[in-house]
């Protein structure tokens, strides 16, 4: 077996099935680099969980509410035959996607958060849950709406 980050990650995590696990034992037990390296992850990692979780950032559910009701409308207006519990299903569904990506997301940061690097990991988390909601409502026509001038909006 060869040095492999990918390997010692999935190793430190638990994710190898046996047979390649017992492998990357072998391996660490010849090899001084990749000992280093797994010292190396498993303090990173030990430093970013201890990492408060961070607040939803001011203003994340107004921006999706705003993009769910748009979405909304646009569908009222593009299929006229769309009955109303449809486009509210539709807008709960939205938001049941926005939580549990959010409940994920601060698990995950809890998990793999760090004191130091929290703004960092905090910002990304906002960007991917935003993102994230974008591609499952359409992001297209979210750029739609953030660009159109405020009195055109929905
Ligand atoms: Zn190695």
């Amino acid at each position: 077996m060869r040095c492999s980050l990918d390997l010692l990650m999935a190793y430190m995590d638990d994710q190898l099935p046996s047979q390649v696990e017992v492998r990357v034992r072998h391996h660490l037990a010849r090899c001084a680099a990749c000992r280093r390296q797994l010292a190396e992850l498993r303090a990173v990692r030990e430093l970013l969980s201890a990492a408060p979780a961070p607040a939803p950032p001011p203003g994340l559910v107004e921006t999706i509410m705003g993009h769910v009701r748009f979405r909304e409308a646009q569908r009222v207006r593009t299929r006229p035959q769309l009955r109303f519990w449809q486009g509210a299903f539709a807008g709960s569904a939205a938001a049941a996607l926005v939580v549990a990506l959010w409940l994920v997301g601060s698990s995950l940061l809890e998990r793999e958060g760090g004191a130091a690097a929290a703004p960092a990991v905090e910002a990304a988390l906002q960007e991917h849950i935003v993102y994230a909601a974008l591609l499952e409502t359409g992001a297209g026509d979210w750029m739609d709406w953030a660009w159109a001038p405020a009195g055109d909006r929905p």
